[in-house]
Formats: structure tokens, sequence, C-alpha cells
């Protein structure tokens, strides 16, 4: 029987409701349960697909080409849990089926509404998960408890434990209890509100995991406890961190989050073993070396535009022995400050994807800065496309170079749409979406990372390198290494006469997870670290006194 956990949120919105519902999912995993991730999203988009970085932040794709909330790049990276198109559903998507169906004639007559219409299929959502093989899945509900929009979800998870019974639902609701300086306290007002609303739609959560800034002292837990109407183990603690989200699973283990579940579910769990997760994050505690890397990008302001991206350099680093700084550059900024003085110290350039003209300048010059001074370059997407740009103005000397999506009649159209794309009209779920498979040059560096000659990879993307080019571009060296079997796509192109230059057109950032660095983000950051090593050497023998530290 496949047991339940529904994940709300309560008082305020980024709580961490995906890191603390990935993080149960790896604690459960480890106590040897297969285990089945979730997210339904209460906004009318029918996938974030369509909507800006600025209001979603990433727009995380799947292996089936699936563009979900970027939760479920937590789900990845903590779990093993395959994702599928039943990993991510919102209101759109549920609403669009349920008219479909009204369109076709399947309601015979009867008026469709939210209840039990809209519901009955948010619990089909949910029931989509379970199978045989699958002991737990947990379900997060987007947004936070009290919203209009969040109603209908949090009706169908209460009519949902009615259906397969309540001893196989759990309802952990996430919380703040936040400390108030003045009165010197931990005030618990805002999560006896937050539970009364959930009880007033008849769900009593049955743990309460609070995020806090500091300790909750026994008698805090005990005040929540009465007001809430749980039992006092049932209130965990789950303190902020400034280290790493990867603490995260450890935080719920010290407040035995997963010892109350198992038992509160009767689930066959094993002993658990954290002994690999520990080392990680003694590894990302103990770095070898400081390195920096500029990520230079359109929306590098906003903290979860390029999410996994971040993610993926902090796997290499840990993998790598590096502590890698981050410096967010604003493509833009570039264009009017120049790359000497924002780009000088940088031990490594990564341009990530994009859409739109706004800042592609400012990523070329990035990007000839990389080249022309042997800094390793990771161009991710829209970065790839920006390095044949430049390399074609620059290298090969054709002077008015660029992409159609940005000028339809450019003179040297190095960059054009897919022939698959000339057709498309709709923008929804249309780009070249999902895994494909890539064969590598084997004398290339991209193969000498993956150590293997065929690759499968996560693409979301409309345009590609115009293959009339590719003659010219061989001739000025750049190498071609990797291609779709077919050999018509170019998926990968790299420099030989550079330490490390690399751009590919797929998403290596969406495979990335802390115990499975992505091998290009580890051959990235080590080039890194090189080329730190080396100007540490350098500044060593012009001034041995005033050497620059590697730490
Ligand atoms: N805008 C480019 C394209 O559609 C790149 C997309 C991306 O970077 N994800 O091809």
């Amino acid at each position: 029987m496949t047991k339940h956990i529904f994940v709300t949120g309560g008082v305020v919105s980024s709580l961490g409701k995906g890191l603390t519902s990935a993080s149960l999912g790896m604690l459960l995993e480890r106590r040897g349960l297969r285990v089945r991730m979730q997210k339904l999203d209460p906004y009318i988009n029918v996938d974030p697909g369509t909507m800006s970085p600025y209001q979603h932040g990433e727009v995380y794709v799947l292996d089936d080409g699936s563009e979900t909330d970027l939760d479920l790049g937590h789900y990845e990276r903590f779990t093993n849990s395959p994702l599928t198109r039943n990993s991510n559903f919102t209101t759109g998507q549920i609403y669009l089926s349920v008219i479909e169906k009204e369109r076709r004639g399947e309601f015979l007559g009867k008026t469709v509404q939210v209840i039990p219409h809209i519901t009955n299929e948010i619990q089909k959502c949910i029931a989509a998960l379970v199978a045989e093989d699958v002991d737990v899945v947990i379900t997060e509900i987007g947004g936070t408890v009290g919203d209009i929009e969040s109603l209908p979800f949090l009706e169908a998870i209460r009519q949902f434990s009615l259906e397969v019974g309540k001893e196989n639902c759990l309802y952990l609701h996430l919380t703040l209890v936040p400390y108030l300086k003045a009165a010197g306290e931990m005030k618990t007002k805002p999560t006896q509100h937050s539970v009364g609303l959930l009880r007033q739609i008849g769900i009593q959560p049955d743990v309460l995991v609070c995020r806090t800034e500091r300790e909750l002292s026994r008698e805090d837990r005990e005040k929540i406890a009465l007001f809430c109407n749980v039992p006092v183990q049932a209130v965990v603690e789950e303190r902020d961190t400034d280290f790493s989200i990867y603490e995260v699973p450890m935080a719920l283990v010290d407040s035995q989050l997963d010892q109350f579940i198992v038992k509160r579910l009767n689930l066959p769990a094993k002993v658990l073993d954290l002994s690999d997760w520990q080392r990680l994050l003694h590894r990302l505690r103990n770095p070898e070396v400081e390195i920096n890397v500029a990520v230079v990008g359109k929306y590098a302001e906003h903290r979860d535009a390029y999410k996994s991206i971040y993610e993926a350099i902090d796997h290499a680093g840990i993998q790598v022995g590096a502590q890698v700084r981050v410096t967010r550059l604003q493509s833009e900024q570039l264009e009017t400050e120049g790359p000497e003085r924002l780009l000088a110290g940088c031990d490594g350039i990564l341009v990530p994807g994009g859409f739109g003209e706004r800042g592609v300048e400012g990523k070329v010059q990035a990007i000839r800065w990389a080249r022309e001074r042997g800094i390793p370059f990771l161009g991710i997407c829209l970065g790839m496309q920006c390095a044949a740009i430049e390399f074609g103005r620059n290298v090969v000397g054709l002077e008015n170079a660029g992409s159609t999506e940005f000028e339809k009649d450019v003179t040297h159209p190095l960059i054009c749409l897919l022939n698959e794309q000339k057709e498309v009209t709709q923008k929804g779920g249309t780009m070249r979406l999902g895994a494909m498979p890539c064969v590598l040059d084997m004398a290339s560096k991209a193969a000498a990372c993956y150590e293997t000659g065929q690759i499968q990879e996560r693409h979301r993307h409309r345009y590609e390198f115009n293959h009339a080019y590719r003659q010219q571009f061989e001739a000025h060296g750049l190498r071609f290494s990797g291609t779709s079997p077919d050999g018509k796509l170019v998926e990968i192109i790299e420099l030989d006469s550079h330490p490390w230059f690399v751009g590919v057109q797929f998403h290596p950032e969406f495979k990335s997870k802390p115990t499975l660095p992505h091998p290009l983000f580890c051959g990235f950051i080590e080039a890194g670290v090189q080329r730190r090593r080396r100007r540490r050497e350098q500044s060593h023998d012009n001034n041995p006194s005033e050497a620059e530290s590697v730490l």
C-alpha cells in the first residue's frame, strides 16, 4: 500500500517547502523506502515554461521534456525518485484537462464544478504516482495556506485521505516561528493561526516543521503542540543554516522527523545511513583551494534564475576540493563598464542560457575576454551560441555575425532556427525539449570529462548552430566535439588551443547532483583551480613575500 505525505506551507512564502520535501524524500530513501516526489502549483499557467525568470526563477527541464518548477531540481538533487510529467501539475493544467473533457461531453450533461470535478482531477494527479513498487508519495502543495488559489488543492488532499484511509496519509505543515527581538521571545501565534486555517477546512496537520532562526525551547514546542492539537514530538525544529542547503537533511534527522514519520505511517524502514552525505559535508567545509567564477547572465541579480547552475558549480567544487566564490554579473553591465573592471581576478567564466537580445553583447565581450586570456569558459545554450558568434566575428572574421533570434536578416546567421521550429506558432511547450543523445569526438576535452563517447543531455531551445558555417569554423580551430547521432545538430563546441573553452547547446546543470557532480562542471572548475594555482606560482616567482594565497 502506497503511503502519502502532503507538504503544505504557512505564514509566509519562500519557507523552503521544496528543500524540506526533498530532504525528507532523501531520508526516507536512505531508510530503504521507494519514494516518489511531486509538486502541485496553484497558478493558472499550464507550466512555468512561458513565465519570466523574474516571476518564477529557473524553469527546470526533465528527461521527458516537461518544463517544471525549480523545486523539482531539489527533488532530483536529493533523491533518486524518477521525475516525469506526473511530477508537476498546475491549476492551469488541471482546468485545461477538465475543460477538454467537458468539450468532449464526458460529464454527460452535468454542471462542471470545482467540487467535485476539479478536486477529483487533482486527486487523479496524486494517484498517478501510486504503484506497487512505491512506498511513499510526497506531494508538495505550492503557495501558502490562506491563498485563494490553493483552496481546491487543500480540499482535494483532505478528500484524498477519506479515499485511501487516514492511516495512510500524513499532513506535514511547514511554518515559521519568528524571534521577536523587542520581546526577546519566539512567537508561536503565526503558526497557531496558520494551523487554525488548515483545521477550518478540515485538515489536522500531523507534523509541524518549524523554520526558526534560533533554537525552539521545550516550552515553545509544548505551546505549539497544545494550541495546534499535535503531540509535542510532532513539533519539529528546522533551524536556518547559513552554510549550505545540503545540511537540511541533517537538521531534520537531529529533530527526529524521519523517525516520527516512519512510525506514524507504519513504514518498513531500515536504519538510516548518512555516512557518504557526512563525508560530502566534510569536504564542503574543508576546501583545499578557493577560486572565483563569474556567471555572466541576463538575470544575474535574481538568485533563482540560474539555480541549477549555482548548485552544479557547488557540486563540482565539492568534488574538486574547491570553494567556488561565484560573482553574479549582469551581462548589460559589461556593455557599459567593459570586461576589464568586472572580470579581472576571475578563474572561470560561465555564460548561462537565456532568451532575447538584451545583454547579448555583454556576454560576447565576456567570452572574448575568456578566450583571449585563456580563462576557463563554459557556455550553456545561449552561452554556447554567443561563443560561436564571438568566434565568428573575432577569429573567422565574419563582420555582423549573429543569431536570427535577435536580427532576422543578419548578414551572417551563425545561429538560426531549428528546422522543426520553423512552423511553430504556439509558445508553450514547443521548444526542442528534454533528453537527447549526443555523440562525442573522442579526442575532445568533453569526451575526456565524460569518459565515454555517447551521452544524453537535456535541451530547451529553438535555435542551433548553422551547418553552413561548420567547415569555415573548423578551419579556424573550433572543434565540433559533440553532435546529434545523425551529425546534423551541433551540441558541443570547444577550442583545442585554449586551456578549457567549452560551449554546449544543452543544459548539463539539470543532471548534476551533490553525490554525482556533472563531468563538464567538474572539468570547468578543475581548470579554474589549475589557473588559480598557476597564478599563484607566478605571483610567488615575481614577489615571494607577497605571494597570493590559494585559500
Ligand atoms: N534563445 C536560445 C534558443 O532558443 C537559447 C535558449 C537557451 O539558452 N535555453 O535557442
